[in-house]
């Protein structure tokens, strides 16, 4: 029971500087999970829970839009702990798998954005004054930024990156599975007409959140590029919709509120350029 508990309260992150192999345990456990299931699948003769496709999907995908973006917020709250100390991991671990990246690599690498922010190199996810320059960078420098806080808290030697090897393919391998629980699950039209377009859209959104909020829209080069609060009214609307996230600079430096939106600091902002307006 102990040991339960202790999982359900442990931060990945905090994981991750205890033990070397700490992402690799944490990966196979998911890909043994995610295999299980598979298989009890086929042998039960598993039938998915959406036929189609239909025009319901239509209907249906404004509301999933919404709700895998959420989930990204919530997750991005767990990782600062901001829920009941008992909850966090259990949120950060189920929508985790509802948006594929699980939450360990989101911990991970936002623990390391938090740290270095518009570091050029240590940054995991820097951005650029190009949006879909950004978006490429993002992508591809994710799994790297992962081998470096690899190698900054166990060393970069031959046996760690012949370690941090077998973690990627392990990593690799689970979202393999992961993916195919949610096809064999959804049934092929819904998996491809609306499950997987819309999680790669909400991962845009996200993206582009961090690339506006970083000063993305003003930057005109990346020294320029640093945490911003955005207090144009389209932001003040999006930010009652998405929890704050706009409040950017607020959330830098008071990573333990759960909207910052909500806090003077961002609201002097808004009344600032409100003033400078009249
Ligand atoms: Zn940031
Ligand atoms: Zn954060």
């Amino acid at each position: 029971m102990n040991a339960l508990a202790a999982w359900l309260t442990a931060r990945p992150y905090s994981q991750f500087h205890k033990s070397r192999y700490a992402y690799f345990k944490y990966d196979g456990f998911w890909f043994l999970v995610c295999v299980a299931v598979l298989v009890a699948m086929w042998l039960t003769g598993f039938q998915p829970l959406v036929g189609g496709p239909d025009w319901w999907y239509l209907a249906a995908a404004p509301a999933l839009f919404f709700g895998f973006i959420w989930a990204h917020l919530l997750i991005h709250n767990a990782t600062h702990g901001n829920f009941p100390k008992s909850i966090n991991r259990v949120v950060g671990e189920v929508l985790g798998l509802l948006v594929v990246v699980r939450f360990a690599s989101w911990d991970i690498i936002h623990m390391r954005h938090h740290k270095f922010s518009d570091d050029r190199v240590k940054d995991p996810h820097p951005n650029f004054p190009s949006f879909w320059k950004t978006v490429w960078h993002t992508i591809i420098n994710v799994e790297k930024q992962l081998f470096q806080q690899y190698f900054d808290v166990w060393g970069d030697t031959p046996e760690n990156r012949r370690r941090e090897a077998w973690r990627a393919r392990m990593s690799y391998g689970t979202n393999l599975v992961l993916v195919a629980v949610w096809y064999f699950l959804l049934g092929p039209w819904f998996f491809f007409l609306v499950f997987a377009p819309l999680n790669f859209g909400a991962g845009l959104f996200v993206i582009h959140f961090n690339w506006s909020t970083h000063n993305g829209e003003r930057a005109k080069t990346i020294e320029d590029m640093h945490p911003v609060n955005l207090t144009s009214s389209y932001y003040q609307v999006a930010n009652k919709f998405f929890c704050g996230i706009y409040a950017h600079k607020t959330h830098h430096d008071k990573p333990y509120l759960f909207n910052p939106a909500t806090h003077s600091d961002y609201q002097a902002d808004v009344a600032a350029v409100r003033a400078a307006q009249v």
